[in-house]
């Protein structure tokens, strides 16, 4: 099909080239440097699977007692889980911004509907500004791919189409929005939900293909598409984005899964999302691509816990979805890559969904932009099993308002504010700041402050340090 996009990408790398060409005059040395270049990195596939709201404690591998994930046990068998990473935010939006730009979501501005750019009937979406993963990996050759939820704007300008990927399908944002006028108020809707509540659309490229999108298939619909992608036939490197809209509120889930899960309807929804990895990972031995494909599994926030049974669990650690106690922000995440990253191994290495833009620009060869700041780290230390993470801290962020840090085991608490429909309803300084040590006490129970105020000072100065960083400037803080 016509795509001008590509058209106007293609000739400009041809002008690029020609230009090149043209000043320097065709050297063999050049060539040959290219081609060692290209020898040295060997470009791996990239394939993200990014779950919406699934809480820390949800796997059985991360110890839920009756949700069965055998496929993602099996991940973690042959790969490595994360007992300690992070998303950059304890929503959907920001959460996402971050891992696609390797950036606090404050950077980009994705982070509060107070500037208009949250929520997609806002008109607002990711600035053109922002450089995503996936338009960095295409620069160096990569075929790219998104699936599922985007929520970083649903108007032509912010699709997915037009920040580096070749293709998109998927709903656009939450499945939970669009309900309609005769829809059950309240909870109702989300307690007994019905596809017809939610006229939310199911996207291909930039049209809209079905409204409402038929969520009872959403899941298993994704996975095909994902498939079809990883094995459509190509001998680029490709990056895939799959970005599950389950298991959000209103649940849904294939016919196959029905009332199969000991952990009711939450439980049947993750376990056809874990049917889903084990497709995804089938797809990649039987194309004989395991071996060169690293599978990044995670979520974008903790457990919606005022859903009550249609909410996960955020195992042992504290509170849940948009709240920066570890329960919101801490996720269960997997990384898988035969014969790379050493099989059966648990880190607790500090990591972070912004860390994937430097890991991924580390194992692929591409630039990572410099004419901005980054939150990044490269994992691939980790990955390759032979170094602590380069990561020691974690800014957790309520849109723009710093509320706690954590640096090494220990946390410090600035501010606090429950979730939806929990304590404190407010933001409520901490004054004195509260601090936790994260290795004793995970659950975030016992205040340390009074013993140990060395820590507390050691942190303020890190504290101190980012906020003079700031661009655009800590005024936006709101302190
Ligand atoms: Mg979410």
């Amino acid at each position: 099909m016509f795509n001008p996009h590509r058209l106007l990408r293609l000739l400009i790398l041809l002008v690029a080239a020609l230009s090149g060409a043209i000043s320097r005059g065709p050297q063999a040395s050049d060539t040959q440097a290219n081609d060692s270049a290209k020898d040295k990195v060997p470009q791996p596939n990239f394939v993200v699977i990014f779950c919406d709201d699934l809480g820390y404690g949800d796997l059985s591998c991360f110890g839920h007692p009756s949700i069965d994930t055998p496929q993602l046990d099996r991940m973690a068998s042959e790969g490595m889980r994360w007992l300690q990473f992070y998303s950059a935010a304890p929503v959907c939006t920001p959460s996402r911004a971050a891992l696609l730009t390797g950036r606090l979501p404050l950077r980009s501005g994705l982070c509060s509907n107070r500037r208009r750019v949250l929520f997609p009937n806002s008109g607002g979406g990711i600035p053109d500004s922002e450089v995503t993963i996936a338009e960095m990996l295409r620069d160096v050759g990569y075929r790219t791919a998104c699936v599922g939820k985007w929520h970083l704007g649903h108007l032509p300008e912010y699709l997915p189409t037009e920040h580096g990927f070749d293709s998109y399908f998927g709903i656009p944002y939450s499945n939970d929005m669009d309900r309609i006028a005769e829809a059950p108020k309240g909870s109702t809707s989300i307690f007994r939900p019905r596809v017809e509540y939610f006229n939310v659309p199911l996207m291909r490229g930039q049209k809209i293909i079905e409204r409402p999108a038929d969520q009872t298939t959403i899941s298993r619909r994704y996975t095909e598409e994902a498939i079809k992608f990883i094995t459509t036939n190509g001998d680029q490197p490709f990056f895939l984005y799959l970005a599950h809209s389950m298991p959000h509120v209103p649940l849904f889930r294939s016919e196959a899964f029905k009332n199969q899960s000991r952990r009711g309807l939450y439980g049947d929804v993750v376990e056809e999302i874990d049917w889903s990895v084990g497709q995804i990972l089938s797809a990649l031995r039987t194309q004989g691509l395991a071996e060169n494909t690293c599978v990044v599994f995670t979520s974008d926030n903790g457990p919606w816990l005022s859903q009550k049974l249609h909410g996960g669990s955020a195992g042992l650690l504290r509170e849940g979805k948009g709240t920066t106690w570890e329960g919101g922000m801490r996720e269960p995440t997997l990384m898988w890559w035969p014969q790379t990253i050493p099989a059966g191994q648990a880190t607790s290495a500090l990591g972070s969904t912004m860390d994937l833009m430097a890991t991924f620009a580390s194992l692929s060869g591409a630039a990572l932009p410099e004419d901005r700041q980054l939150d990044s780290f490269d994992l691939t230390p980790v990955l390759r099993g032979q170094a602590a993470a380069p990561r020691d801290h974690v800014f957790y962020y309520r849109a723009y308002e710093l509320m706690a840090v954590r640096q090494g085991p220990w946390k410090v608490h600035y501010q606090e504010q429950g979730s939806y429909g929990t304590s404190p309803r407010k933001l409520t300084k901490c004054d004195p700041p509260k601090l936790y040590h994260l290795e004793h006490d995970p659950s975030e129970m016992y205040n340390m402050a009074a013993d140990h105020p060395d820590v507390l000072i050691r942190v303020q100065k890190l504290v101190d340090e980012h906020l003079a960083q700031l661009d655009p400037a800590p005024t936006l803080l709101e302190h």
